[in-house]
């Protein structure tokens, strides 16, 4: 790991992102997380040093290419991950997006991500053996029975599998551990889903999939034009409302 730097930005350039706590916002509303390893960086993003109260910070840039980022540069009004959350991430590939989640939940949260694939599995392996606050577990999300002895419940689950049952596999996640009034973050990609149907009616279906299980979801929001043919759902977990 390592990678390009920009040192010396000015403390004023980058700004808490309103109502995101952990977030940042640059000029021209580029997104940036606070880096938890100064001097590191994950997959040859930009930083940034800037130094407030004479204190040394380090920004990484997020960019769009992320779908959490493009999210919140469409205007998500919450991704439901602070400084302390609890988040369970599901398809966490290498790690990209994972460790900028690292960074917002910081040092006192935990991300447990899981992903079944070997070889991003063990770059998510190299990843959390420097950020401590990675739990990740190289499993197949839709049996998390095999993985709930190392879960504690969790505020929220973000899940980003690219499978046409994720609904089904965010639900049962859910059941398991997210706790009562917990969040989730969803990114459909419509046509993992169905390739036959207008992106609209898929992301439609899933969300009837979803509130069948106890999820009261929000509108879908698209991700264009950062990533076409993607939307996020976000919403709140009141499992009293499940019929299984
Ligand atoms: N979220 C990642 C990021 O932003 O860096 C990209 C995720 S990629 C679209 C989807 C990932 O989900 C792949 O790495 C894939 O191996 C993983 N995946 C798909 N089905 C899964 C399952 N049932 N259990 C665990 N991981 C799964």
């Amino acid at each position: 790991m390592g990678g390009r730097g920009r040192k010396g930005g000015s403390s004023k350039s980058i700004l808490p992102r309103d109502n995101l706590p952990g977030v940042f916002k640059g000029t021209e509303e580029t997104l940036f997380t606070k880096n938890m390893i100064i001097g590191d960086s994950v997959y040859g993003e930009k930083r940034t040093t800037v130094i407030e109260d004479g204190e040394k910070i380090e920004y990484r840039q997020w960019d769009p290419s992320c779908k959490l980022a493009a999210a919140i540069r469409c205007g998500v009004g919450q991704i439901y991950m602070s400084p302390g959350s609890k988040v369970l991430y599901l398809g966490a590939a290498s790690g990209t997006t994972v460790s900028h989640v690292s960074d917002i939940v910081g040092p006192e949260g935990l991300v447990y991500a899981v992903e079944f694939a070997p070889r991003p599995g063990r770059d998510l392996i190299d990843l959390s053996r420097k950020r401590t606050n990675i739990i990740p577990i190289i499993e197949d999300a839709r049996y998390p029975r095999k993985y709930c002895m190392l879960i504690k419940m969790v505020d929220t689950i973000f899940a980003d599998v690219a499978q046409p049952n994720q609904a089904d596999i965010v639900g049962l996640n859910a059941q398991f551990f997210l706790k009562d009034e917990g969040h989730f973050v969803i990114s459909i990609k419509a046509n993992c889903i169905d390739r036959t149907a207008k992106p609209e009616v898929v992301f439609a279906n899933e969300v009837t999939k979803m509130k069948e299980k106890g999820m009261e979801v929000r509108e879908p929001l698209s991700l264009e034009p950062y990533q076409l043919g993607h939307a996020v759902v976000v919403g709140i977990y009141r499992p009293e409302t499940v019929q299984w």
